[in-house]
């Protein structure tokens, strides 16, 4: 089965509103590429500006994150159904940063997913280890740990349409992007727990993405392995070198 690549852009907490539109002005032109999926994930506040200036592209506008409940008194959240109704098909999920900062558990991810489904936002679910972890060769029990409680009790059906990232920790913001072979490891064992807890076509369906300082350099390789679906990008989504990541093969 040929999946689809999906090329993301995780802006993190950078852009305000006027410079999200100019950033997705400038790019619009640079990641027009209908053979990948192109998303840019941005700050809560960004959403709707940034929808309206990509209009007419094939840009799709994400969220970096969202919570569980349907509404309520959740001082600071934003529910799914504000996604919905603004338009939004992806929400990143379980970002290692949230996780650090935020309290965010594989408990909550599942939640999140759950209900990231319930609205029909496709959740870009992400796990990784540590390089403590690394080290003590653990990581594939580590990601699989992760992959199977984040997707208690949801469908094949749904499973099938999620969208994984893995991030490898130690490299996300330090330059230090993961070896094409150690991303290939992971992303396949990722799929063959998919396979396990469901069956191969929906192992054969779902998308996998590398993120951890993926650049114009190494996407090439990384985006050609069999089991890495695209990337999830942070720091080099905010410049034109987002077009080459994109439109890697060309
Ligand atoms: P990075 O971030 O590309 O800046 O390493 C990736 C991410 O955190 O999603």
């Amino acid at each position: 089965m040929s999946r689809k690549k999906i090329i993301a852009g995780n802006w993190k907490m950078n852009m305000t509103p006027t410079e999200a539109v100019e950033l997705v002005n400038t790019l619009k032109p640079l990641v027009a590429n209908d053979e990948v999926d192109v998303v840019f994930c941005v700050p809560a506040i960004d959403i709707i500006p940034a929808m309206e200036a990509a209009k007419g592209s094939n840009i799709n506008i994400g969220a970096e994150n969202m919570y569980y409940e349907d509404k309520g008194a959740y001082t600071g959240e934003i529910s799914p159904a504000m996604l919905k109704d603004a338009g939004v098909k992806y929400v990143v999920i379980g970002h290692s940063e949230r996780r650090e900062y935020f309290a965010e558990t594989d408990e909550t991810v599942n939640k999140k997913a759950l209900k990231a489904f319930e609205y029909g936002i496709t959740p870009i679910i992400c796990c990784g280890e540590s390089l403590t972890q690394r080290e003590q060769g653990i990581t594939i029990d580590w990601i699989r740990q992760q992959i199977k409680i984040a997707f208690l009790n949801i469908p094949a059906e749904n499973a099938a349409k999620a969208v994984i990232a893995y991030e490898p920790i130690w490299a996300i913001g330090t330059g230090k992007v993961a070896t094409t072979q150690q991303a290939q490891e992971v992303c396949q064992s990722i799929r063959s727990c998919i396979a396990e807890i469901y069956d191969e076509a929906t192992a054969q369906a779902i998308r996998i993405q590398y993120g951890g300082s993926v650049s114009a350099g190494s996407a090439p390789e990384l985006f050609a392995q069999p089991d890495i679906d695209g990337g999830l990008v942070g720091g080099a989504s905010l410049k034109p070198e987002f077009g080459d990541i994109v439109n890697y093969k060309k």
